[in-house]
């Protein structure tokens, strides 16, 4: 996986002790302590040694945050289409350049693996700022025709958007919500999650030279302590959310106050369907991958994995072969394949799983426990884990585990298994594995659920939209239709018959 890695990009990893100990708040354009003074550790879930320290952020930093993006607003809309793209692809270009480090700060702060964070976490990001930098000139309105009338309708920025990202994938999360924020003109207050924030912190400290003070805003901190302040200031147009239901909840319930627009992107716990006729090699590899892909700390992760009965010892033998060569470590190794999870208290919901899952009545096939790494013993590892045996109903086939764990469930028809993955409050992703095209269209598009992949799993193209049903969400991201999300339209119509209309005789 690092054949990749050349020359620049390893020297750019080996600069990585290049981070601050101590961040402020980003507002207005300069950094700044925050008004409580106190701070929150940054750790390192591999090692459990703290790596810096962020402001812990109150409701009078949420308001001088606001105030610079409101007092941005006015010039930053007007800013010509040219310059931002010019803005929005040097960002692409510094990216590029210090993709190492980037990727290394995500390893660092959240224990994905250097691997993953540099070959699948920043192209990924990278692409959102390509992909935006181009729609500023795409912002264009609409005109209708009509015998005495021609109407226009214009397309404008919202104001002021408070975005609100988690802990899991940092800089695709930045990335996915301020590039298409910025190209329609908003300006921006970003809270990232107080547990993983160091790539964030990192990519402003860089990028500060380039976006005009106001534009761009960061604020640390608990979210409880910030939320509220943030979303219901009269001035906030906008909340754009990742993270768990329970807080998109209380944002829908902030956002209620002043009536403005919220898109959400929720948790999943998507259903990978591997039918008979699947080339089950490729099958296992997928279903791997979607179970130890970032410790499994992906919304879109295919936790249940649905399997015909007919080929179930097959496809599992397969399975388990291809997990027991995982190897786990030490994040910052180039080999790596499972690293730590992000934070005790993630560690903590899993294990809780791991212990329920035989409460329930499901046996564990492989793996079930905390994994010892040597040096590293304070590190919060998990062995990859197959739960067999599994009924939809149970929790560990219907909560969100977000650890290196999938559920296994059989099933002997199209219906029944049709019927059982769409039986979840979650519809993120999904896959399909078969050598029948017709039937992997059918099941798509019977499958309640935003993204499915057939025949392979985080089969990702730039530009298609991400996104939930049902309690996964709602908006999309990831493509042009997001700048829908960040733009309003207003209609102009022009009477082109001059004098009264002579309706009152
Ligand atoms: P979380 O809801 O606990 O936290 C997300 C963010 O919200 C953090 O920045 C947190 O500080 C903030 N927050 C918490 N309470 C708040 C409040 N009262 N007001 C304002 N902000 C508040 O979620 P998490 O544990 O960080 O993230 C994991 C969840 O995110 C999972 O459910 C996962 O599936 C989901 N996720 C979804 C997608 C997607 O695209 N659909 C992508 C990544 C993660």
């Amino acid at each position: 996986m690092n054949s990749n890695d050349t020359p620049e990009l390893k020297a750019s990893r080996a600069s990585s002790e290049d981070f601050l100990h101590e961040y402020g708040h980003f507002i207005q354009g300069v950094w700044t302590g925050g008004d409580s003074g106190a701070t929150i550790a940054l750790k390192n879930p591999a090692t459990g040694a703290a790596l810096s320290r962020i402001a812990a952020g109150n409701a009078v930093d949420a308001k001088r945050a606001i105030d610079a993006a409101a007092s941005a607003f006015p010039a930053w809309s007007q800013t010509p289409p040219a310059r931002r793209q010019e803005i929005l692809y040097e960002i692409v270009r510094r990216l590029k350049a210090r993709l190492g480090h980037y990727a290394m700060m995500d390893t660092l702060n959240n224990g994905k693996p250097i691997s993953e964070a540099t070959h699948f976490d920043m192209p990924m990001a990278i692409e959102q700022f390509a992909i935006f930098s181009g729609a500023p000139w795409q912002l264009h309105g609409e005109s209708v025709r009509a015998a005495d009338a021609v109407g226009i309708i214009h397309r404008e920025p919202l104001g002021v958007v408070v975005q609100i990202i988690p802990w899991n994938v940092p800089m695709i999360m930045l990335a996915s919500k301020i590039a298409p924020a910025l190209a329609a003109g908003n300006t921006v207050v970003m809270k990232p999650s107080e547990i993983v924030c160091l790539s964030v912190l990192e990519f402003m400290r860089e990028m500060a030279d380039l976006l005009p003070p106001g534009v761009l805003n960061i604020v640390t901190g608990y979210g409880p302590d910030l939320g509220e302040a943030l979303v219901t200031d009269p001035r906030v147009r906008k909340v754009g959310f990742t993270g768990s239901r329970p807080t998109a909840r209380r944002l829908m319930q902030y956002a209620s106050v002043n009536i403005i627009p919220q898109t959400m992107e929720l948790g999943g716990k998507s259903a990978n369907i591997v039918c008979e006729d699947a080339d089950l090699d490729a099958a296992a590899e997928g279903a791997a991958m979607s179970t130890v892909l970032n410790k499994g700390e992906v919304c879109l992760a295919g936790s249940r994995l649905f399997v015909h009965e007919k080929v179930k010892d097959a496809f599992l033998e397969k399975l388990q072969r291809i997990l027991r060569g995982i190897r786990i470590g030490d994040p910052t190794l180039p080999d790596t394949q499972l690293g730590a999870q992000a934070s005790q208290m993630q560690m903590d919901k899993i294990t809780g799983y791991l212990e329920l899952g035989p409460r329930e009545g499901a046996k564990v096939l492989m793996g079930g426990q905390r994994a010892e790494v040597k040096g590293l013993e304070n590190g919060l590892f998990i062995q990859p884990t197959i739960f067999v045996d599994v009924d939809n109903s149970m929790k560990i086939a219907q909560e969100e585990i977000f650890g290196p764990v999938v559920s296994v469930i059989t099933w002997k028809t199209d219906d029944e298994v049709v019927r059982l993955a769409n039986d979840s409050i979650y519809g993120l992703g999904g896959g399909v594995w078969t050598s029948d095209l017709s039937r992997a269209h059918r099941m798509a598009c019977a499958l309640e659920t935003g993204t499915i992949w057939i025949n392979r799993y985080y089969n990702f193209l730039g530009g298609m939209p991400i996104g939930g049903y049902k309690q996964s969400g709602f908006g999309r991201e990831f493509a042009h239709e997001v700048l829908n999300h960040y733009t309003l339209t207003k209609s102009v119509v022009i009477n082109l018959h001059p004098g009264p209309v002579g309706v009152f005789g």
